[in-house]
């Protein structure tokens, strides 16, 4: 079997994999930002690239041949101001990166380009979903939608999921050793939803008072959980991929 991430085969290989009859380019989309004093600066991106892989996989079961194209891994990062290795780019050249991506990975023969994100921050999600509906046959699988967000965690549905035990779950399940579980495991949790705190006007995680720039409850992370998420936000783009084929949802794994 071809491997999963595209960045992995020769051309090719590739132009082996272009020939197949649903050839679909996930792009895995993320930041470099501070995820508190026990998650790595390129943890959304980290997210992203296992999502694609887990539904890249899933979709060639069913037929498709989905690969994991390169990450972006950066974006908007505004909230992030005054810590160390928060590195922003504009709403404007993230989108206009997006839509070229999309767009030229179209142009090489793909049917569908398909972006999977892991930053939430709105002005970078906006972005996307900007890009996005400029680009015919390009899709956002958007765990911010209500159809989506409310299959993960509780954590996640009440907005206080940065760094904190969704994510941190997360990277558990991909890259352990990057969890520094000694720090994690005397964090006290910071039950502040961002998105009351984004109503209530405070932009960034100071204001919001975050002053490690965690939320949540980092020391109640599990692999298990993060292994879960993992499918759930896989199925997220399996489903919206195979509608945007107009193909019948994959079998229940
Ligand atoms: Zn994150």
């Amino acid at each position: 079997m071809l491997s999963l991430r595209l960045g992995d085969l020769t051309t090719e290989e590739c132009a082996a994999l272009l020939r197949s009859p649903h050839p679909v380019a996930l792009l895995p989309v993320g930041s470099t930002e501070p995820h508190g004093p026990h998650l790595p600066l390129a943890t959304d991106a980290i997210l992203s690239e296992r999502v694609c892989e887990v539904a890249a996989a899933r979709l060639r079961e069913g037929g498709v041949t989905a690969v994991a194209v390169p990450s972006l891994a950066y974006g908007v990062t505004r909230y992030a101001a005054g810590f160390a290795g928060a590195i922003s780019l504009s709403p404007e050249t993230t989108e206009k990166l997006i839509e070229e991506l999309c767009a030229a990975y179209l142009a090489a023969g793909f049917a569908r380009v398909c972006v999977v994100n892991n930053h939430l921050e709105p002005a970078h999600v906006d972005s996307l979903a900007r890009a996005v509906a400029r680009v015919p046959g390009a899709l956002f699988a958007n765990q911010l939608t209500r159809r989506w967000g409310r299959t993960l965690s509780d954590e996640f549905r009440r907005g206080d999921c940065h760094a904190g035990s969704y994510e941190t779950s997360l990277v558990l399940a991909a890259r352990p050793e990057l969890v520094r579980d000694d720090v994690r495991a005397g964090l006290a949790p910071v039950p502040i939803s961002l998105s009351v705190a984004i109503r209530e006007g405070r932009h960034t995680f100071v204001e919001m008072g975050a002053d490690r720039a965690y939320f949540g409850t980092p020391a109640a992370a599990t692999r298990e959980e993060g292994d879960d998420l993992y499918q759930r936000l896989a199925t997220m783009v399996t489903t919206e991929v195979r509608a945007a084929l107009e193909l019948a949802d994959e079998a229940s794994p």
